[in-house]
């Protein structure tokens, strides 16, 4: 562990977050720690914030882009207003009811997991604990869109037949479907008549613009 200080305050540096935990002085009821200049109590992220950028406009205070009180790292430490402050600890609060929402059993963690995995919705949804619908809401960002929002989108299409395809022109084949149409010497006007289904899905699976996953064996 790193030690430094800032004028008179003590701190130890955060090795993960990089945050200066101040480790010299008391907290106040707000868990932010203090000190006494001029006779009067003094949060030290207003004190180093003064240090390091100068005095802080009548009115403003000073937020904590890394969300702990007691860091006093001048990177991490912003004016705003008192109204940002607020949203700040809104959004933060959406963020933690979301996770502790026991209907979703899920932290964020395992959001962006399951986001990201390569693993089959069924699988993932065996392995969390939840439905096939929890998984498929999250991948599709129907739900945790907080989380996933900015996340790129992911290419499933080898999923998608297995499960919730009554939303998908896939779901009504099966592996077996796929083959026979990818092998078939039948025109696709015809296939389509036989199974039920557009030309343009016939034609992707040929194409291998669908069903990739499993055409690409062969
Ligand atoms: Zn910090």
């Amino acid at each position: 562990m790193d030690y430094g200080n800032i004028g008179k305050l003590q701190y130890k540096i955060d090795p993960l977050s990089n945050c200066y935990v101040c480790i010299s002085h008391y907290l106040d009821k707000n868990k932010y720690p203090s000190l006494m200049i001029d006779g009067k109590m003094k949060r030290a992220s207003r004190y180093v914030y003064e240090l390091y950028s100068g005095e802080i406009p009548k009115g403003f205070v000073i937020r904590h882009t890394c969300d702990n009180p007691s860091c006093i790292n001048p990177d991490h430490l912003l004016v705003g207003t008192h109204a940002d402050n607020v949203a700040d600890k809104v959004s933060r609060d959406r963020c933690a009811k979301l996770e502790n929402n026991g209907r979703h059993k899920l932290t964020i963690e395992q959001v962006k997991t399951i986001y990201f995995s390569d693993n089959s919705q069924t699988n993932l949804a065996k392995e969390y604990k939840v439905t096939r619908r929890v998984i498929y809401d999250i991948i599709n960002k129907n739900t945790w869109k907080s989380i996933t929002k900015d996340f790129p989108v992911i290419n499933r299409t080898k999923h998608y037949g297995r499960l919730f395809g009554d939303k998908n022109v896939n779901n009504k084949l099966d592996e077996k479907n796929i083959l026979e149409i990818y092998l078939s010497k039948e025109k696709s006007k015809f296939l389509a008549e036989k199974y039920n289904i557009s030309i343009s899905t016939i034609n992707d699976i040929r194409n291998r613009r669908t069903w990739k996953w499993l055409t690409n064996k062969i």
